[in-house]
């Protein structure tokens, strides 16, 4: 199942600047890292990144991170969580939280920054000089990312559509860092994990992840700018068990995950694109199963007012995996994605 054989490489955390926080020390610190703008509202100030370090002292590590994109929420309520609730007495090693990752971007109920209309998870590994995106990244992958041994980036659909809740996983980068993901997406207990081909998106967490040779795995949890109290409660489950798993937590409380996920994989036919400006009418729900050829969205004509709406068609079998929120489309606008089901790997 591995994408590649280019060799893992381990990274050395370099100085950056945070406030609040020792490396070195042992307890519950609450700090924030600097992002440093200067405009008409920063004039040179600091942008605060929010940063929770947990420790009881050396053990291994894992990076959780929220708000990568600033309108995907789940993520960030249960890193808020795991920040007031994780007790360092309980813990063997340290859990790095940030919650608000792009914090422009959630100060804003934005995907990207309005800052600097920056994609957090296309800015990697960014750079200590460069824009306020790219220090939060140069932040996240120079200081945090290599005291890792696991790290998880939260993510959700967004203002602008809905996952169905799922471990989201890219193959490779190779045979050992794709068996931890496996391993840690099931134990994280979501109903589907979504398989995605070797860095779909570069300049992602994920791909710094697999080029550091760290275990990364990102999570979709529902989506449509609000909190799924569903994804949400199985991600509190999940999220102890996977801390006990990597010898962290003490003890899981959480029991083990109970089925085996729903395997998903997304394709380049995966996406059902519009070709016209209009209404967005969905013909079949999330989680449906569909086969090729069937008619799984139209769009309305705004102007045209004897013309029919045009119909779109799954160009593959499979599972409505991901389902655009707004109803005003546009040529290119991917109305649903299909996911063809995928055996379950073996671990
Ligand atoms: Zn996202």
């Amino acid at each position: 199942m591995s994408a590649g054989t280019a060799p893992a490489r381990r990274l050395v955390p370099v100085a950056a600047s945070f406030t609040g926080i020792d490396f070195s020390a042992a307890g519950k610190q609450l700090g924030y890292g600097h992002v440093v703008h200067s405009d008409n509202v920063h004039d040179g100030s600091v942008i605060p990144v929010p940063v929770a370090v947990i420790s009881s002292g050396p053990g291994p590590v894992a990076l959780l991170v929220a708000g990568t994109h600033g309108d995907e929420y789940e993520g960030q309520v249960l890193a808020h969580e795991l920040i007031r609730e994780l007790d360092p007495a309980r813990l063997s090693g340290t859990v790095i939280i940030v919650p608000a990752a792009n914090s422009p971007a959630v100060r804003g109920a934005a995907r990207v920054s309005p800052i600097d209309a920056g994609n957090l998870n296309r800015s990697y590994p960014g750079r200590a000089d460069g824009g306020p995106t790219e220090q939060v990244a140069a932040l996240i992958a120079g200081a945090l990312l290599p005291r890792a041994d696991f790290v998880i980036d939260m993510h959700s659909g967004g203002s602008n559509s809905t996952y169905l809740p799922c471990a989201f996983i890219y193959r490779g980068p190779d045979e050992e860092l794709w068996g931890a993901k496996l391993r840690t997406a099931r134990l994280l207990g979501l109903p589907y994990v979504m398989v995605v081909a070797p860095m779909l998106e570069p300049g992602s967490l994920s791909s710094a992840g697999d080029l550091a040779g760290i275990p990364t795995i990102s999570t979709e949890l529902s989506g449509a700018g609000t909190v799924d109290r569903h994804a949400l409660e199985a991600m509190r489950r999940g999220m102890p068990r996977l801390l006990a798993d990597l010898g962290i937590l003490q003890e899981d409380t959480a029991g083990p995950a109970h089925a085996e996920p729903q395997w998903l994989e997304l394709v380049p036919e995966s996406p059902v694109t519009s070709t016209a400006a209009g209404l967005f009418e969905p013909l079949v729900d999330l989680g449906q199963t569909v086969r090729a050829g069937q008619p799984v969205a139209r769009v309305h004509f705004i102007d045209e007012l004897d013309r029919a709406p045009r119909p779109f068609h799954a160009r593959v079998d499979g599972v409505v995996a991901i389902m655009r929120r707004p109803t005003l489309v546009a040529p290119g606008t991917h109305l649903l994605h299909i996911a063809p089901l995928l055996d379950s790997p073996a671990s």
